[in-house]
């Protein structure tokens, strides 16, 4: 049934491995932490690497390797132990996963990461499938500085690779502020001639996320359609209300996360995020793009993401099951969403910071007094055994369910209250409220 061969790379096939097999996870953060807690739960054994002995997941898994992840022995000592391979983090060298995939079964594959890897390669990828992305600009060295089209300003400058969570960007306003923009990023690099995109900033109504899996036969299955508010880069909140987001748009964004998934034959969990360009109802000041588009493809994550969290208390199956059983050639089912959620993440400013449940005032960190959250209805925390908290370091999540939508909103602005967070308020989900994000009648051209 499962060939280790060599000469046999089992990537594509990932034909069914029974509870007992060992999965290997490269990467222990708390993606790696949550896949290692599904797999256990359907009996499967783990086995993780990464650098940090005390990353997340350590304590969680069956086997735990203190490797670098370009590092032969580490690489191998994890190909001896698992039957399948999987990634948490898209910044693996893609060569370890085809290094891997010679050995066991792997999803997703070196190539699919590559792409994720490289928004450059990401952005013209995206476009070959037919699909929008933000206008934008190489800038391979300084030479290129010179030659980016002005309509590009406000612009977004980002670093190629390596970005996450808002870091690796900077807003640049205006031709002239292009050069310090560079220089900035290029701060600390040992390489000078950094590869940047520079994207058009683009005035979002709001942003979405699908989040699918797709098995070796390209069959496919989703959760239901994310609506996700950032507050500096970082995902502040995720709202899943059935109804919020029309049927109409909710089908052009998964049609379009299915082909490119198809297009890269992707195989394991894949999030697409979008840009909702739509101008809000009575706004006076269209958006440049109305007239042709209403939506844009952001960026593209090779893994479970931040915005599927909700997934552990709101649907029939997790996004974490979902990378699980494609992993192991389980049956992917289609999906249900049983309760509508909001999901916050805890960061770890949350530690720091004075809030209701965080009285004591100390420079050190302290941790909330979560009994008061939890006594809430529909509250579900997920901490990630983080040692020590940091401002703006994901130390959990908290999902919010409830049986309606207004339930579910009351119970958040209690938590938000309590957390000291009131002042954020769910921003794009009150937008929303009553205007249901439908596709602009002028998109027919969209994909
Ligand atoms: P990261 O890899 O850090 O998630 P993103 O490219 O997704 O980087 O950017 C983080 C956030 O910054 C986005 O979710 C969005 O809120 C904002 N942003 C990024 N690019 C643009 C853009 N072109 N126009 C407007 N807002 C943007
Ligand atoms: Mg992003």
């Amino acid at each position: 049934m499962f060939d280790p061969k060599p000469d046999n790379p089992v990537s594509s096939g990932l034909s069914y491995v029974a509870p007992g097999a060992c999965i290997g996870v490269l990467g222990g953060g708390q993606l790696g932490r949550m896949l290692v807690q599904a797999a256990q739960s359907m009996g499967y054994k783990t086995a993780v690497l990464d650098p940090d002995p005390n990353c997340p997941a350590s304590p969680m898994a069956d086997h735990f390797l203190c490797s670098g992840y370009a590092q032969e022995e580490g690489l191998q000592a994890l190909g001896g132990l698992v039957s399948r391979v999987t990634t948490e983090f898209e910044n693996v060298p893609a060569q370890a996963l085809e290094h891997l995939a010679t050995r066991v079964g792997v999803s997703p594959s070196g190539a699919c990461v590559r792409v994720a890897q490289d928004r450059v390669l990401e952005k013209n990828t995206i476009k070959r499938c037919g699909l929008p992305v933000a206008p934008f600009h190489v800038i391979e060295s300084s030479k290129d500085l010179t030659s980016v089209p002005h309509d590009l300003f406000p612009g977004i400058l980002k670093t190629a690779r390596l970005g996450y969570d808002g870091k690796g960007q900077v807003v640049v306003n205006s031709a002239m502020d292009l050069q310090a923009a560079y220089a900035q990023l290029q701060q600390g690099q040992r390489d000078q001639a950094l590869t940047c995109v520079l994207e058009k900033k683009l005035p979002l109504w709001a942003e979405c996320s699908v989040i699918l899996a797709r098995e070796p036969n390209g069959q496919c299955v989703h959760l239901p359609i994310q609506i996700n508010q950032h507050h500096h880069g970082i995902l502040f909140s995720t709202t899943v209300f059935p109804g919020w987001v029309s049927p109409q748009l909710e089908e052009q964004l998964q049609t379009a996360a299915q082909t490119l998934a198809q297009s890269i034959d992707y195989v394991g969990v894949l999030c697409v995020e979008f840009f909702i360009l739509l101008s809000p109802p009575n706004a006076n000041t269209p958006t440049p793009q109305s007239s042709t588009l209403n939506w844009v493809i952001n960026e593209i994550a090779p893994r479970p993401h931040n915005s599927g969290h909700h997934s552990l208390n709101s649907c029939s199956m997790s996004q974490f099951e979902m990378q699980l059983r494609v992993l192991v050639g389980l049956p992917l089912n289609s999906i249900r969403q049983h309760s509508p959620c909001v999901m916050l993440n805890l960061l770890g400013d949350l530690w720091l910071d004075p809030s209701p449940i965080r009285e004591h005032q100390s420079t050190d960190p302290v941790e909330p007094d979560w009994s008061r959250v939890l006594a809430l209805k529909g509250t579900h925390l997920h901490l990630y055994g983080k040692e020590k908290a940091r401002r703006a370091r994901k130390m959990g999540h908290l999902n919010i369910t409830g049986s309606t939508p207004e339930e579910v909103e009351s119970t958040v602005a209690q938590c938000l209250s309590l957390l000291g967070l009131g002042a954020m308020g769910l921003g794009v989900a009150s937008a929303l409220h009553g205007s249901v994000l439908t596709p602009h009648r002028e998109t027919q051209g969209n994909p």
